[in-house]
């Protein structure tokens, strides 16, 4: 119910209850006008909107409607994602079952759930979604000894595992032909997605969802919980997303990894540009080295990408020291003298290093 305030005082009309008439005409009581969509009175005022009542109409009705549109969601690998994904899947009204290798009681039960030590028992409350949030390395594991004869004849798996054609072709080969399969990969995870989800990619591919109506509507539920969370819905092949996930995720978590062996370190003047070195360091260095390890794994195109950044840094380091070579072959030899000079290209071109011979680099700075 909506309370409005109106400017000018208002007797009740006769036509009312006649506790309203023993109002004194003096009071400050104003009697709430209709509002008129046509005329809306020109100050009208919200003033309090009431707070939701179990026996409210528009409470029920809002609850019957979640419920009727809630899906019953297992998720199987309750580690570090799978607790990060159930926090938002509950907030939709959803309900979530989840069941992990080691005992997470009582994380569940921080969020209200009942965790499931065995899976067989899980598989017995017929979810119509399991939601694959294992590793990528346990995955195959995983599947081949999970009791699908214990679920509902048809179920819907979902995974979110960061490379795609792998668990596809896995999902493809154990589940049972009358079960969907939609591929997934929200690309983002607990500390890139902390505060929203808004605007961050969402890719999934719809791998075997059948026509029914109700198969359908089952895949575009558990879609919608990430577009009405903001996410930017991006449907693409397990096959495409691995293609473009090598060349911007593995190169990312591995740029992570190398600058957090290197050990950055904060300092008072931090530029912007280091602030967003050290971000990818925290974004990257809280997830698993398995999830790392499998980027590159399963994934054909990672070891590719390797290779580019591995020649790539060679480059640079050869156009650095190429510039450098042309000021030592002038403060050391003078232009006439080859011999020298070959030699500290060579060293400088193929290792990389400077020899111990040579003059150090503040010399050659200053001469420049
Ligand atoms: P992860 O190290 O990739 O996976 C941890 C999960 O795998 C835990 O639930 C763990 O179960 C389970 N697991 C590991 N070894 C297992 C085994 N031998 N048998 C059964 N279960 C096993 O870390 P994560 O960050 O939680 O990622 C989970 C999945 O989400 C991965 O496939 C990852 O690629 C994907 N993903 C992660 C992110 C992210 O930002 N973290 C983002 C997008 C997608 P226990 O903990 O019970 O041992």
């Amino acid at each position: 119910m909506i309370t409005f305030s109106s400017t000018k005082p208002l007797k009740p009309p006769s036509s009312f209850p006649p506790f309203l008439h023993s109002v004194p005409p003096s009071a400050s009581f104003r009697f709430p006008p209709i509002p008129s969509i046509r005329n809306p009175p020109s100050r009208l005022r919200i003033l309090s909107l009431d707070a939701a009542q179990t026996f409210d109409y528009e409470t029920q009705f809002k609850s019957q409607y979640l419920k009727s549109n809630a899906l019953k969601i297992a998720v199987v690998g309750f580690g570090n994602f799978g607790q990060f994904l159930s926090k938002t899947i509950l907030r939709h009204g959803h309900t979530v079952l989840p069941h992990s290798r080691s005992d997470y009681s009582l994380a569940a039960a921080d969020l209200g759930l009942t965790f499931f030590h065995d899976l067989n028992d899980l598989c017995e409350q017929h979810p119509e979604v399991v939601l694959l949030s294992t590793s990528i390395l346990s995955t195959e594991k995983v599947l081949a000894k999970f009791p699908f004869q214990r679920l509902r004849r048809n179920t819907l798996f979902v995974d979110v595992l960061s490379v795609k054609e792998f668990p596809r072709s896995l999902m493809v080969k154990y589940l049972p032909e009358e079960f969907d399969i939609l591929c997934t990969h929200p690309m983002f995870g607990p500390e890139s997605g902390k505060g929203s989800w808004a605007g961050l990619p969402f890719v999934f591919d719809k791998v075997r969802v059948g026509n029914d109506p109700y198969r359908v509507s089952r895949c575009n539920k558990f879609l919608s919980i990430f577009e009405k969370e903001g996410c930017r819905m991006v449907e693409m092949s397990c096959a495409e997303h691995d293609r473009y996930a090598a060349g911007s995720q593995f190169v990312t978590h591995t740029m992570g990894r190398v600058l957090e062996k290197f050990g950055l370190q904060s300092s008072p003047i931090n530029t912007k540009g280091y602030e967003t070195l050290m971000n990818l360091v925290k974004n990257t260095a809280g997830d698993s080295f398995d999830l790392y390890y499998g980027l590159f794994m399963y994934n054909k195109n990672a070891l590719e990408q390797l290779q580019k950044l591995d020649m790539a840094f060679e480059s640079l380091k050869k156009d650095l020291f190429g510039h450098l070579h042309h000021v030592y072959r002038n403060q050391l030899f003078g232009a006439s003298v080859e011999k020298p000079v070959l030699y500290l290209e060579q060293k400088l071109l193929t290792n990389g290093t400077i020899p111990v011979e040579a003059p150090s680099i503040e010399i050659c700075r200053e001469e420049r």
